[in-house]
């Protein structure tokens, strides 16, 4: 395929807000061309770079059949469609406090990155820092020392590519990368292609991910809160303090501006990215280690962080258990069914709710990402939920909403929207929860 079909085919992708921002496609762009950021996250600049008909096979965008790449990574399809492949299933925490209160949940990442460096297995790790190259941006860099692991730790909200590092490998070394879901999948494409960077990569570690923000998340945060324009932002945290974490923002004026997590995902409605709302990923179902949060009253009245992860193959597994025999991490095993159900309304979320979305839009005309597969069975009541909040995003993503919700100061649409949302997500577990546990899915 010429070089202008394949650009005109990512122009699409961009096009119709179906880019990942991964960076996957700038390995196949002749050494020339590179990411830049736009209000809707990282792109590639298709302006420069001739790009070759792989960058199409790898694009999450376009679609990566996971039918397909579960046999060709993992040799079959998943028993639990819902999960992917697991080795064991785990809660637990980094055993060095400074690492638990310091990370996003219960520091397994950072745990774990580190390890690998101490013991050799790895060179250095691909990791994402909000801060870089300005307090509002955030990117992806290589990791090479604890130090910069831990400079690392935390939950990055707003996309960040991190496909196009690989660039920077060095031969012979090896690295662990931290990926989002679709980043993953697409991660295993490249090795699939035996891309030799990717090669280099001999472990994927994952966040659980359900909704990511566009950076127009933050100035409106700002704005609620009265924050000046000529008031620049100095440092930015996401998830800061206590598990699960406040918003911090400081200002150059010596301002420092804070919103509990549950109070800023007000945000969600209004500035959720599209990735978030087409992936049928959750669990980071192609990562060696899938890490979330421990949603769970058993763990969240502790206070300290917990995180909830997943092993997936038998080398991961066997670093977990390790560390755990070495109590580097402390972790006890739990039930599949235990973990699945601290997360249900968010696998529901991707795993029906995206596929709805995309058949929608679909059905209006637009492109979507091809994940090659259906839900066999979806209810009509949850066809019925999802139009509900498919219409809610539609209000709340256009600038009209986007003006007024910046007029309410947070501290009232913060708990307000809690509110809400807490009372949405009892109305609607019955729908949502009808039928996950037998979820099964036919190949298209
Ligand atoms: C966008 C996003 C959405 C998420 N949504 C959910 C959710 O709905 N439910 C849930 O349970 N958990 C979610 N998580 C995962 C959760 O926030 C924690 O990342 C996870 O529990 C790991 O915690 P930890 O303490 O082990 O991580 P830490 O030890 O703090 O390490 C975090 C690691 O992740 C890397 N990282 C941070 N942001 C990114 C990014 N954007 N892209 C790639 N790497 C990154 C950092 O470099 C660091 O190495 C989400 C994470 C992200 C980034």
């Amino acid at each position: 395929m010429a070089s202008e079909e394949t650009e005109h085919k990512l122009e699409q992708v961009i096009k119709h807000k179906n880019c990942a921002g991964c960076g996957a496609c700038i390995l196949f762009s002749n050494g020339s061309s590179k990411m830049i950021p736009t209000p809707h996250g990282p792109v590639p600049d298709l302006s420069s770079g001739e790009f070759t008909q792989e960058a199409l096979e790898v694009c999450p965008g376009i679609g990566i059949s996971y039918p397909e790449l579960y046999e060709t990574h993992y040799g079959n399809l998943p028993e639990n469609l819902l999960y992917g492949h697991i080795q064991k299933v785990r809660i637990g925490h980094s055993a060095s406090e400074g690492i638990r209160n310091k990370s996003a949940s219960g520091g397994i990442i950072t745990a774990t990155l580190i390890y690998l460096l101490q013991k050799g297995y790895i060179d250095g790790a691909v990791c994402v820092k909000q801060g870089m190259p300005e307090p509002l941006e955030a990117s992806s860099f290589i990791a090479r020392s604890e130090e910069e692991i831990k400079g690392s730790m935390q939950s990055v909200y707003i996309p960040v590519s991190t496909l196009d590092r690989l660039k920077d490998f060095k031969p012979g070394e090896k690295y662990a990368m931290v990926c989002l879901p679709e980043q993953s999948a697409a991660l295993r494409k490249l090795q699939s292609l035996k891309h030799p960077a990717a090669l280099q990569v001999q472990y994927i570690l994952g966040p659980y991910t359900g909704t990511a923000l566009y950076p127009a998340a933050i100035h409106a945060f700002l704005r609620s809160k009265r924050i000046s324009k000529k008031d620049p932002v100095t440092s930015l945290k996401w998830r800061e303090g206590d598990w699960p974490g406040h918003l911090e923002i400081k200002t150059r004026s010596g301002k420092v501006v804070t919103s509990k997590k549950v109070y800023y995902n007000y945000l969600i409605p209004f500035f959720i990215t599209h990735t978030s709302l087409r992936s049928m990923d959750f669990v980071n179902e192609f990562a060696d280690l899938s890490v979330g949060d421990a949603w769970s009253p058993e763990y969240e009245s502790q206070g300290k962080g917990f995180s909830v992860f997943i092993t997936r193959t038998k080398k991961m597994e066997s670093i977990i258990s390790d560390m755990n025999d070495q109590h580097l991490i402390n972790a006890e095993d739990v039930a599949e069914e235990k973990s699945i159900a601290m997360h249900g309304h968010m696998l529901d979320f991707k795993k029906r709710g995206s596929y709805l979305r995309n058949r929608m839009r679909a059905f209006f005309g637009h492109p979507v990402p091809d994940h090659g597969y259906r839900p066999i069975y979806i209810s009509f009541s949850r066809k019925l939920t999802e139009m509900v909040i498919s219409f809610i995003l539609l209000l709340a993503g256009n600038r009209f909403s986007r003006a007024i919700m910046t007029i309410i100061p947070e501290k009232m649409i913060g708990p307000a929207f809690n509110y809400m949302r807490l009372r949405w997500k009892k109305i609607s577990k019955p729908a949502k929860r009808k039928g996950l546990d037998t979820y099964q899915i036919k190949r298209i």
